[in-house]
C-alpha cells in the first residue's frame, strides 16, 4: 500500500486563497502504545498536518487506523510519543498537565458520542455547566446567538430525558461552543443517533461553522456525515493517506474502496 498522500482537488476553497489560516498543526506526531516490541503499535506514524480556521475537517478510516489517537492527541486528551501539536500558537506537547488542563478547558469544545449531560439539570444550567465549572461570565449575547442557531430556545428549561437524542447532543454541542473554543472536536457525534437526528446534528456542526465561524474537527465512520465537511482527511495505517477538499460521498468512497 502506498503512503504517499492523495489530494483530490487542491485545498479546500472555502475561503479564499491566503486566507487560510492554520490554527491546529501537527508535526512529525508519532503515538506508540506498548513499551515491547510484541506489544508495540504505532497508533499514528510521523503525522505532519495544518487544521485551519473556520473550516470544518472530518477524519475518516477504517476501525483501528488511528482517528481516535489523532484527534486526542490534537486536542491535547492523549500525550504523543515524539513530535509537536501546536494550538492557537500554543504548543500542547511542552504543557505540563495542570496547564494543558487549563488550555484545553478555555480552547478546545469537545462533542463525544455519549452526550455526558447531567440528568438533574436542565437543558439551560447543562449548558452552562463548564462555564460556571471555570468561574468563568457567560456573553448572553453569545448564548442567544447559539440557543437560536441551534433551535434550542423551546427545549431550555427541559432536563435530558425530555429530549430526543439529536436535541441531548445539539445540546452538548451547544456546551461546547459557548465558550467559544478556538477548535471544537467532536467523536463520532452521531454515532448513537437515527438517520433523522444524524443530519440535525451534522447541520447544526455544519451552521457553527458556516454561521458562527467555529472550526469543527470530527471523527465518523460514516461516508455521508464525513462528506457534509470542507475537507476529509483519510487515516490508515497510523498516517494521512488521503486529503479531499469539498469531499462527496462518490470522492470519499474513490480513496476509501
Ligand atoms: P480508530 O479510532 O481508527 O479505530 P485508534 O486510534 O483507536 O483507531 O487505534 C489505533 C491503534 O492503536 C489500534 O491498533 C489500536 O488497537 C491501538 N490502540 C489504541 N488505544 C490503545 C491503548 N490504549 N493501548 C494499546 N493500543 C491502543
Amino acid at each position: 500500500m502506498s503512503t504517499q498522500m492523495q489530494t483530490a482537488g487542491g485545498p479546500a476553497p472555502r475561503h479564499d486563497a491566503g486566507t487560510r489560516n492554520p490554527i491546529v498543526q501537527l508535526r512529525g506526531v508519532t503515538k506508540i502504545y506498548g513499551r515491547t516490541d510484541d506489544v508495540r503499535v504505532i497508533a499514528l506514524d510521523d503525522v505532519d498536518l495544518d487544521i485551519y480556521e473556520g473550516e470544518f475537517t472530518s477524519i475518516m478510516g477504517p476501525s483501528g487506523s488511528g482517528k481516535s489517537t489523532l484527534l486526542h492527541s490534537l486536542a491535547g486528551l492523549d500525550s504523543v510519543t515524539s513530535g509537536t501539536v501546536t494550538i492557537a500558537g500554543r504548543e500542547l506537547t511542552s504543557m505540563n498537565d495542570k496547564v494543558l488542563t487549563h488550555f484545553r478547558r478555555d480552547n478546545i469544545g469537545f462533542v463525544f458520542q455519549a452526550f455526558n449531560l447531567v440528568p438533574t439539570l436542565d437543558a439551560r444550567a447543562n449548558m452552562l455547566l463548564p462555564m460556571r465549572l471555570a468561574g468563568r461570565t457567560v456573553d448572553k449575547h453569545w448564548m442567544d446567538q447559539i440557543v437560536r442557531t441551534l433551535q434550542l430556545h423551546e427545549r431550555l428549561n427541559h432536563k435530558p430525558h425530555e429530549l430526543s437524542g439529536g436535541q441531548q447532543q445539539r445540546l452538548a454541542v451547544a456546551r461546547a461552543l459557548l465558550s467559544r473554543p478556538a477548535v471544537l472536536v467532536a467523536d463520532e457525534p452521531t454515532g448513537n443517533l437515527d438517520s433523522a437526528s444524524s443530519a440535525e446534528v451534522l447541520n447544526l456542526l455544519r451552521s457553527a461553522v458556516d454561521h458562527l465561524g467555529q472550526t469543527v474537527i470530527m471523527v465518523t465512520h460514516d461516508v455521508d456525515a464525513a462528506s457534509i465537511a470542507d475537507r476529509t482527511l483519510v487515516v490508515r495505517d497510523g498516517r494521512i493517506v488521503a486529503d479531499i477538499a469539498q469531499p462527496t460521498p462518490e470522492k470519499i468512497g474513490d480513496v476509501t474502496r
